[in-house]
């Protein structure tokens, strides 16, 4: 068996998401593990997809994408951000931002090579940079429910082997948004380092409370070392269509591209002319500011369900669709597995956003991108079995 498997795999497991939505559908449980709406994406992005079918857009698109969704990623990061990305040398597709970050992190680690990845994170980062033989160094933030980045530990990881800074905001799983102050930090360092950032930006158009999206590329000294992906997962409510881009100065595209065009090829090209027909919609029409308030919402009508079922949920989220709670039990894959058994509740084990889980001890994360009446009938579930 050994034989089969590269080394840097063996401690590979399989991913926590898949784990939880199949605990979930074996116990017919509502699905609060896995970040994916329960609603259709909206019908713009359908019908420019069906339509680019019947017209016969069923074949490969060039590897970097079809011109009008590049187009239309430079018009959103302008229009929504102030960032200002060439579509024909900067802009790229790929199969949602975890090919982007993928395709990055081959295009520019080697073995031996450090990423820095703040601690809790999305799985990805540590796991991808290990099986390619780089050595992720965690930077762990202070405890629930602050979060808050360190930044002189942040300065005491990098050092000369350190090749990649991966950054997340609004961060998943904490709901943080960064600040400015923060993100002229990492540039600075990135700087002095020589490093890149990778920057995944997901959940970029769902911030709450007048909180903004500060980009990382808006900082001058990240502008021309930061990749940053993202995708219309999150934004146009499409997680399964993967569809997703980066964005980096030309020369640092080049690069990943190469890769890109062997991981991938080219993502879907009626995906692709549907999300650059929703972006047209989009664009000069309040979308945004209507998603942003249907995720408030949600936010504010499943919170106090939570606290009612003697979760303490901490501080609202600032950004993204998931509240972190901290439980009873500081055993919290045990507590989710009698959630789901019990309340028909599935949420995910704070603790396994954790390089080292004993560090992140009682945490459970809820995602709230749900119908009202999902959420609802979630919320009496889980006062029902613990309130
Ligand atoms: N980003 C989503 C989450 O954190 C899920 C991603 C996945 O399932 N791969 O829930």
């Amino acid at each position: 068996m050994s034989a089969l498997v590269r080394p840097s795999l063996q401690s590979i497991g399989t991913s926590m998401f898949s784990t939880f939505t199949r605990l979930a559908e074996e116990h017919g449980a509502i699905n609060l593990a896995q970040g994916f709406p329960d609603f259709n994406p909206p019908a713009d992005l359908i019908a420019g997809a069906t339509e680019a079918m019947h017209d016969g857009a069923n074949q490969y698109s060039p590897p970097i994408g079809v011109a009008p969704l590049r187009y239309a990623i430079a018009d959103h990061a302008r229009e929504q951000h102030g960032l200002v990305y060439d579509p024909d040398r900067e802009i790229t597709v790929t199969a949602g931002t975890t090919e982007a970050i993928w395709s990055a992190i081959v295009a520019l680690i080697e073995p031996g090579d450090e990423a820095i990845v703040i601690d809790p994170c999305y799985e990805l980062y540590g796991a991808a940079v290990a099986i390619l033989g780089g050595i992720p160094r965690y930077v762990p933030v202070s405890p629930f429910p602050e979060f808050r980045l360190d930044l002189d530990l942040l300065e005491r990881t990098f050092n000369e082997r350190t090749r990649i800074v991966f950054v997340n905001t609004p961060t998943n799983p904490t709901g943080r948004v960064l600040t400015g102050e923060e993100l002229r930090a990492i540039g600075e360092l990135a700087e002095r380092y020589d490093a890149y950032v990778v920057s995944d930006e997901a959940y970029e158009n769902i911030t709450y409370d007048g909180f903004e999206h500060v980009p990382v590329a808006a900082d001058p000294r990240c502008r021309e070392r930061t990749i940053m992906a993202s995708s219309i997962s999150k934004t146009f409510s499409a997680t399964g269509w993967r569809i997703g881009w980066f964005m980096a100065p030309a020369q640092i595209t080049e690069v990943i591209r190469k890769v890109h065009q062997f991981v991938l090829f080219s993502a879907p090209q009626p995906l692709q002319r549907g999300a650059a027909a929703m972006f047209a919609a989009a664009r000069g029409s309040d979308y945004y500011d209507r998603l942003r308030a249907e995720y408030t919402e949600r936010r504010d009508l499943f919170m106090p369900y939570l606290r009612e079922a003697g979760l303490d949920v901490g501080q609202a989220p600032k950004g993204g669709y998931f509240i972190m709670t901290r439980c009873s039990s500081s055993d919290d894959a045990a507590f989710c597995r009698q959630l789901i058994e019990r309340a028909r509740v599935a949420a995910i084990p704070g603790s396994l956003f954790y390089s080292d889980p004993t560090n992140g001890p009682g945490l459970v994360r809820f995602a709230f991108c749900k119908r009202m009446e999902t959420l609802r009938e979630a919320g009496e579930r889980l006062i029902a079995a613990m309130g």
